[in-house]
């Protein structure tokens, strides 16, 4: 299968292409620059999608980027940087003569609204309460294109565990130097997901014939897991003492309190669809998770 993915040299997209062709499917990139194997967004809207299968869409600028202050330029770019990406390529499948079988789009379980109890599937509501739950909303409306021959799969990430990116990568040496913890209270919970199997989701979402609509990119035991749980099963992982908690108010400082949002609340996420499709998870559990990790 010929597959091309916007942003696909990021964190996840790194993941995932590793595996598309270690399955023997080709891979292209779209990309803010041109090189080997990518195209810009500048040429995929002058010349269209190039022939291919399946389309990703994986753009985003980091959210939790602690070196961009929270403002309105910072806002609109995260906003930007998903929702006008994933028009792009919803207007070059839309507009290509020999239309892909499959469109999937990675966006995020910051849709559900953060609460200690609620737990969420697929099918429960949300999407308007917040700017996070707002922005997944316009990111999925960007991806609709009605009346396409070409199935629509969305898969509502959690936080991505892996190596080299990501949220382990901004955390692990305070870990490493016993000097991490729990953010906040670590009551709330910590939808997570091992990055093989986010990348394994999509892969699945796009060989599967006849897949489509929403899936929750969770591990199963991830409801169970609160951001306290998590840390010390990371401190335990690297033969760390997990003492000292994150309080909420420098959170809130080194974020901003509309972000901070993110890392003191959270969402008990069901990957009820997802498990239902029959994608099988490789790391369905956090001590294995993290040890493969860290490892
Ligand atoms: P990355 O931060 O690695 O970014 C992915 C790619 O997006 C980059 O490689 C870059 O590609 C492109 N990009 C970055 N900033 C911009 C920008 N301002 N404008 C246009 N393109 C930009 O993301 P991840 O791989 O971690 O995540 C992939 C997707 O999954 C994102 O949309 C993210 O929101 C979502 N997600 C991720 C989670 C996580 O924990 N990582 C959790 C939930 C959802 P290039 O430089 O080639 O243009």
């Amino acid at each position: 299968m010929r597959v091309v993915v916007g942003g696909g040299t990021g964190f996840v997209g790194t993941a995932l292409t590793q595996l598309l062709r270690s399955r023997g499917h080709e891979v292209t990139h779209v990309s803010r620059r041109a090189g080997k194997d990518r195209i810009s967004w500048e040429q995929l809207s002058q010349s269209g999608l190039p022939q291919c299968d399946a389309v990703v869409n994986l753009a985003g600028e980091n959210v939790l980027n602690p070196f961009r202050r929270w403002g309105d330029a910072f806002c609109r770019e995260i906003i930007r940087s998903r929702v006008e990406t994933t028009k792009t390529l919803a207007k070059a499948i839309a507009d290509a003569e020999q239309p892909p079988h499959a469109w999937v789009v990675v966006t995020g379980v910051g849709y559900y609204r953060p609460s200690p109890t609620a737990e969420y599937t697929e099918d429960s509501p949300g999407g308007d309460f917040d700017f996070f739950s707002r922005l997944v909303s316009s990111w999925e409306a960007a991806a609709l294109i009605p009346g396409s021959p070409t199935r629509g799969v969305v898969v509502r990430s959690g936080v991505v565990l892996g190596q080299g990116g990501g949220a382990i990568s901004q955390m692990i040496w305070p870990f490493r130097l016993g000097l991490g913890g729990p953010v906040g209270s670590g009551l709330q919970p910590f939808p997570w997901i091992h990055i093989r199997d986010l990348a394994g989701i999509v892969c699945h979402a796009l060989e599967t014939e006849g897949l489509r609509g929403v899936f929750n990119g969770v591990s199963p035991s991830s409801p169970a897991t609160s951001n306290g749980t998590f840390a010390r099963e990371l401190a335990a992982a690297l033969g760390r003492p997990a003492l000292l908690p994150m309080p909420a108010w420098a959170v809130r400082a080194i974020f901003g309190a509309e972000r901070a949002v993110m890392l003191l609340e959270g969402q008990k996420v069901v990957p009820k669809h997802t498990l239902e499709s029959g994608y099988s998870f490789i790391f369905p559990d956090l001590p294995e998770a993290l040890k493969d990790i860290v490892s």
